[in-house]
């Protein structure tokens, strides 16, 4: 078996302005470090308007395709701005996790990795908000549920930043587990360990500043690899942010690149232990460019090694 990796050129086209830190480059990066690993390459197709409906309402999608910019930029929140390629990236970044969960669940691939910007879990309900349009974890994890009929997905944000998006998509699911690990205080300030949703299916897993590998793995040895053991996903999806690095210039974590193996790792086990070895991973933040490119092609090294 191998690991897909799907992502689109597309995703280059969504533009910010000139000292974003959720640039064009990020992605470029990522790709040049993937370059000689051994992947199944995948274009990634446009979401189709079903699976966005499935988490965010028509309203949302028409908001977008009207703030839309013909040429320049139009600014949505203090940090989200779209430009002419956003929506076309926002669909290719959807429809990355989207097609990476029917190749996992087809059998087509052990595991897949979505290299898509831009990023997703920090869209709400109604809410495009911090660099994101559309909610591709949680709507992968719907998708996984509705079209592939599974009754229980476990979705992981090791993201430094709240998957507030996610939270607020998920938060009525009784059939996804949420876990989620984020620097606090730091915005956007949700995340806290009582917020656990209406079924008490999320598990917040507040980290201070300044603390690093350690507390990370404490935290995930110690409360979420027991609740994702009890819930028995029959998938794991992975929102894969890298900006709990040390170099990460919007956080004040302290994780090293290989803390993120680790992790990627132990996620990997368990989903041999519990669901056949089915991952899905779609990347989320990361701001230096070299940390990041190094930490996901650790993190893609794992998953590759999970599926020989
Ligand atoms: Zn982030």
């Amino acid at each position: 078996m191998t690991t897909a990796l799907i992502t689109h050129a597309d995703c280059l086209r969504h533009e910010t302005p000139e000292g974003h830190p959720e640039q064009v480059a990020r992605l470029e990066h990522i790709l040049h470090a993937l370059e000689p690993l051994d992947l199944k390459r995948v274009s990634a197709p446009m979401v189709a308007e079903d699976d966005i409906l499935r988490i965010h309402p028509v309203d949302h999608l028409r908001a977008l395709r009207s703030a839309h910019p013909s040429e320049g930029y139009v600014q949505i929140d203090g940090d989200t701005f779209m430009s002419p390629g956003t929506l076309d990236a926002a669909f290719r970044a959807a429809g990355a996790a989207v097609r990476a969960v029917d190749m996992v669940l087809g059998g087509e691939v052990q595991n897949a990795f979505a290299a898509i910007r831009p990023p997703g879990h920090h869209a709400e309900t109604e809410t495009a908000m911090g660099f994101c349009f559309f909610g591709n974890a949680a709507l992968a994890a719907k998708h996984a549920l509705e079209h592939h009929g599974l009754n229980r997905v476990a979705v992981v944000d090791f993201d430094v930043h709240h998957g507030n998006g996610s939270q607020d998509l998920l938060w009525d699911e009784p059939r996804a587990l949420f876990v989620t690990s984020q620097q606090m205080p730091l915005w956007p300030g949700s995340g806290r360990v009582d917020e656990d949703g209406v079924h008490g299916q999320i598990l917040n897993m507040p980290l201070p500043p300044e603390s690093g590998g350690a507390e990370m793995r404490a935290a995930y040895t110690g409360q979420a690899f027991p609740r994702i053991r009890a819930f028995k996903p029959e998938l794991i999806i992975i929102s894969a942010g890298f900006d709990a690095h040390r170099d990460d210039p919007l956080a004040s974590l302290n994780w090293s690149t290989e803390d993120f193996a680790w992790l990627t790792a132990e996620l990997c086990a368990l989903a041999e232990e519990l669901c056949q070895g089915r991952i899905v991973s779609t990347l989320e933040g990361g701001y230096d460019l070299n940390a990041l490119a190094q930490a996901t092609r650790g993190h893609v090294e794992e998953l590759i090694k999970a599926a020989t």
